[in-house]
């Protein structure tokens, strides 16, 4: 496998400027795909968590609730966030509170942009107390669109988001056992199954849906497919390949699948590619 250092397509070496969607793959067919170093992708994580660019169109992040425990093997923010906060509680990411953020004012959001609630760390690791001043801080500021996402979609359902919430879960894979040497899920997260967030999420009535598949893991093409279809208020799918492929080696699907994926999903919703590139077993 090739690697070559990061540059964005104008050439730049700004880590500022560097976005998940200035990386992707320009010419698959020359292989000429980019990827970071290790310290290079931690400078550039620092500085997505910092300056809120997780997701195109995420206007800024504001993370009240921080930590998880599922313990995904690919987690990049659970070491960010222990390397860039002075918080004892960040440093072990112990799901825990900063009640202190949701004093500040969002900002203005227009169009497709959002404003990225709780995304460092899992929200399902809240108390309801916590999550229903969530929601109300989400109706003061109705003029706003929100992102908060879970992959425990299920507890999302427990409660009432105003319409200016959009709501999202990951779905990486949908095999319970992944790829040629059938990895098990559960060796790879200890989140709620992939099927059990999709039978969660298409359960959301009331606002719009958001589904990341990424790090995308190899999966079967129809059944995916059939998963995205039949979740009604479904309206963006971000779709992207793991960024420390060199780290930790996911049963990742070939290239040429996966852009037959986005083909089959760009009826269905809109797409936003992120980090497309060949699997790192492919040359
Ligand atoms: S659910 Fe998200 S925050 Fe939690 S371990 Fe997995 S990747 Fe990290």
């Amino acid at each position: 496998m090739q690697r070559t250092e990061l540059r964005t397509p104008g050439q730049t070496s700004d880590i500022r400027r560097w976005d998940w969607h200035q990386i992707r793959l320009r010419d698959c067919r020359s292989n000429s795909w980019e990827y970071p170093s290790m310290s290079e992708f931690n400078k550039w994580v620092g500085t997505m968590i910092k300056s809120n660019r997780m997701y195109p169109f995420s206007k800024e992040q504001i993370n009240p609730h921080v930590g998880c425990e599922f313990g995904c093997t690919y987690c990049a923010f659970r070491k960010l966030t222990h390397r860039l906060s002075n918080c004892p509680d960040c440093k072990t990411y112990v799901p825990h509170y900063h009640l202190e953020r949701l004093k500040k004012s969002p900002k203005k959001t227009e169009g497709k942009e959002f404003i990225s609630l709780c995304l460092n760390g899992d929200i399902s690791f809240a108390s309801v107390n916590f999550i229903q001043t969530v929601v109300n801080y989400c109706e003061q500021w109705y003029d706003r669109t929100f992102l908060i996402q879970s992959k425990n979609p299920a507890m999302l359902l427990l409660f009432k988001f105003p319409y200016n919430v959009v709501l999202g879960t990951t779905i990486e894979t949908n095999y319970n056992a992944i790829g040629k040497n059938n990895v098990p899920y559960s060796s790879i997260s200890h989140a709620p199954r992939p099927e059990d967030r999709y039978r969660a999420i298409r359960r959301v009535k009331n606002n719009d849906v958001h589904i990341t598949i990424e790090p995308v893991m190899d999966f079967h093409i129809d059944e995916m497919v059939g998963w995205m279809k039949d979740i009604p208020r479904l309206k963006v799918i971000n779709i992207g390949y793991d960024s420390r492929p060199q780290l930790n080696h996911l049963p990742e699907p070939p290239l040429m699948k996966v852009k037959e994926l986005i083909d089959r999903l760009e009826p269905i919703a809109e797409v936003r590619q992120k980090l497309i590139r060949p699997a790192w077993w492919e040359d």
